[in-house]
């Protein structure tokens, strides 16, 4: 029986045991939960109400977590989508699709480490609702001060604006040819729109904000994700390995660099003969 305020969580997963040790846990720390064991039954039941979660098993009868991830992510950009992929190789698979999820887990995980995961995703998400809510609420403050307000709101590292600086007008993240407009929410590379899920723009916006210092992982997964536990994690690198996709397909001269052990930067590249663009 659902409760005023309880979270709602879709459960896709075809293996019986791990679907019901998953939905006792869950029911057990008082989430609702609903289950699917195919891809167009999770489909069915996600036409058919509302989720403030999904968690998604890839390899499915039926549509696969693929397909389905990226079909729900058109219907709604902001639901928390997190996979459960049962190998590393089909974790790289992932990677190297758009699907647009939010985490990964990679079987067998301990399901501490999941609960942890789902935490944070809701509580981001509810900070980032909370963020949209006030910045539409306020169209007249929309300058540096309400994306900065919305911004802590959702516990994003604050950010200086470093492009045009006027009092009402947008906050930019600058990085060669790489524009953020951190209150619409927007990336462009020159004039062409960088099409990005939230995470990568959160993302992104990190690594633009430390003009050209390195980011840690651990102060990415907190900044992004809203982890406060360690752990061997490939969730940020798939994210960059997106990115990376991203910016090399748009020509941006913005690079990702990997410093090794530590983290990430992001380089602007300035470009060797076309100086006007962007
Ligand atoms: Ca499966």
């Amino acid at each position: 029986m659902e409760q005023a305020g309880q979270k709602n969580i879709l459960i896709v997963e075809d293996e019986a045991v791990l679907r019901k040790t998953l939905q006792y846990n869950l029911e057990k720390e008082g989430y609702a939960v609903e289950t699917a064991s195919e891809g167009y039954e999770a489909l069915e039941r996600f036409e058919k109400r509302s989720f403030d979660l999904i968690l998604l098993d890839v390899m499915l009868p039926g549509l696969s977590g693929f397909e389905l991830c990226q079909i729900i992510r058109r219907q709604d950009r902001a639901l928390p989508i997190i996979l459960l992929t049962a190998r590393r190789d089909e974790l790289d698979k992932v990677a190297g699709l758009d699907l647009g999820a939010d985490d990964y887990v990679t079987k067998p995980f301990s399901l501490r480490e999941l609960m942890a995961r789902i935490r944070a995703a809701l509580r981001r998400s509810a900070a980032m609702a909370e963020a949209d809510t006030v910045a539409r609420a306020e169209p007249a403050a929309a300058g540096p001060d309400a994306a900065r307000a919305a911004a802590a709101a959702a516990g994003v590292a604050p950010v200086t604006a470093t492009g045009a600086g006027r009092a009402g007008g947008p906050v930019l993240e600058v990085a060669g040819d790489l524009v953020l407009d951190v209150s619409r929410h927007e990336a462009r590379i020159g004039r062409q729109a960088l099409t990005t899920s939230r995470k990568e723009f959160d993302l992104l916006r990190l690594l633009a904000a430390s003009s050209g210092a390195v980011v840690t992982r651990q102060l990415a997964m907190e900044k992004v994700w809203g982890y406060d536990f360690p752990g061997d994690d490939r969730t940020l690198d798939v994210h960059i390995a997106w990115l990376r996709q991203k910016l090399a397909k748009a020509g941006a001269t913005a690079r990702i660099t990997t410093v090794r052990g530590v983290g990430y930067r992001l380089d602007a590249e300035a470009p060797p003969k076309d100086e006007t663009r962007a």
